[in-house]
């Protein structure tokens, strides 16, 4: 079952939103299988890139505090209008609450009505992942096996299914500053079909890799991969960098790569490339994906996936889970919109109500 790529609200349905809970989307990945969403999607948001000037396209709304922030993410085309509430609070999992929750809404452009209500923290996850994934076909090197990932929290995980899925890595090496991320990750990842190896250093973690994964949380601008850990050839995919402020690779690092990015005005604000000055190449990877643009020219070439986050995956995202609800996934349905039987009649239902 492919997911069907044109999606409209159902005339008989329009004032009850589909709603997916975080049962409903663990229920989903486990029916479906984890490797067979994360292809689907991958395939979904490529799809999309490979549209991308026919979106309405702008930087997320942020709002910063000191320990975090809180983002609106909104894009649409012509059919469909979606958004993304998400947060990013790195020291949240002291108080063992998660970095990131999100949820997001699907919309239906034709008279605005709301056609899907979403949680979207395990989503995230998995769109994440699925475009690192789907972006490292096209820059990483050739026949690529081994991926280092520092950063064992959340994402970690799904980062490891999906570059195994798209890309067929057989080993994946974990490091994380506390070594009960790294632990809880082997576990998890045991009998997945990747070899797992348990480092305790970022010396260690990259040795051997062809693919090194950045997914650190600090609100920081940190140094999580120096120059001298990148060698020749390698292809990084920098996740945690994505707020002002908030970075993981030492500028000398960005200097010897090949960077591409999602949406440039919101990566030049969140991404690695905020180190740099705004004259500093860069590509879109929609370009890329449509031949428009080179990717990997060269095996000795560094590639950089500079990754922040934008809108479209999530609108992907969002499209797919639509498409599996239209399709019998699991899902209820909310009385979110009223429903008079005159449309000009909200007082009257209202009274109506009365006990
Ligand atoms: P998390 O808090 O669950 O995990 C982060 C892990 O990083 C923790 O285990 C922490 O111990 C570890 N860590 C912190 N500093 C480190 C260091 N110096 N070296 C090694 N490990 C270190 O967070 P998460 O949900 O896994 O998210 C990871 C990062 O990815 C966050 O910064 C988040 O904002 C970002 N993120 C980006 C995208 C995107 O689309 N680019 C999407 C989701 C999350």
């Amino acid at each position: 079952m492919k997911p069907e790529n044109k999606i409209a609200p159902s005339p008989s349905n329009l004032a009850m939103v589909p709603f997916v809970s975080v049962a409903h989307m663990m229920d989903l990945v486990n029916q479906r299988g984890l490797e067979t969403v994360l292809r689907e999607l991958a395939d979904m948001i490529e799809s999309d890139f490979k549209r991308w000037p026919e979106f309405d396209k702008t930087a997320r709304v942020a709002a910063h505090s000191p320990d975090g922030v809180i983002e609106l993410m909104p894009t649409a085309d012509a059919e469909n209008y979606g958004f993304k509430y998400v947060n990013g609070h790195p020291k949240n999992t002291k108080q063992g609450y998660q970095t990131v929750t999100a949820f997001g809404v699907l919309s239906s452009v034709a008279n605005g009505y709301p056609i899907l209500l979403s949680e979207m923290t395990v989503l995230t996850a998995l769109r994440t992942a699925a475009t690192s994934a789907l972006v490292a076909k096209y820059l990483a090197p050739k026949g690529a096996k081994t991926m280092a990932m520092f950063g064992n929290g959340a994402q970690c995980e799904f980062q490891a299914m999906a570059f195994k899925t798209l890309l067929g890595i057989d080993t994946v090496r974990l490091y994380d500053i506390d070594p009960a991320a790294t632990e809880k990750a082997a576990k998890n990842l045991q009998n997945s079909g990747l070899k797992v190896v348990k480092c305790t250093s970022g010396q260690e973690v990259v040795e051997g890799a062809e693919i090194i994964t950045t997914c650190t949380a600090d609100k920081q601008n940190a140094t999580i991969l120096t120059d001298n850990m990148v060698g020749a050839g390698v292809h990084i995919n920098a996740i945690g960098g994505d707020c002002p402020g908030k970075t993981e690779l030492h500028r000398d690092v960005l200097l010897r790569s090949e960077i591409f990015v999602e949406y440039p005005p919101q990566t030049w604000v969140e991404g690695e490339i905020q180190q740099l000055e705004k004259t500093h190449p860069i590509t879109e990877l929609w370009q890329v994906m449509r031949g428009e643009a080179v990717g990997r020219s060269d095996p000795r070439q560094i590639t950089l996936f500079d990754s922040v986050g934008f809108a479209i995956e999530d609108f992907s995202a969002l499209r797919y889970v639509h498409s599996c609800v239209t399709k019998g996934a699991a899902h209820e349905l909310l009385d979110m919109l009223a429903d008079p039987d005159d449309p000009r009649d909200l007082f009257g239902m209202v009274k109506r109500a009365q006990p």
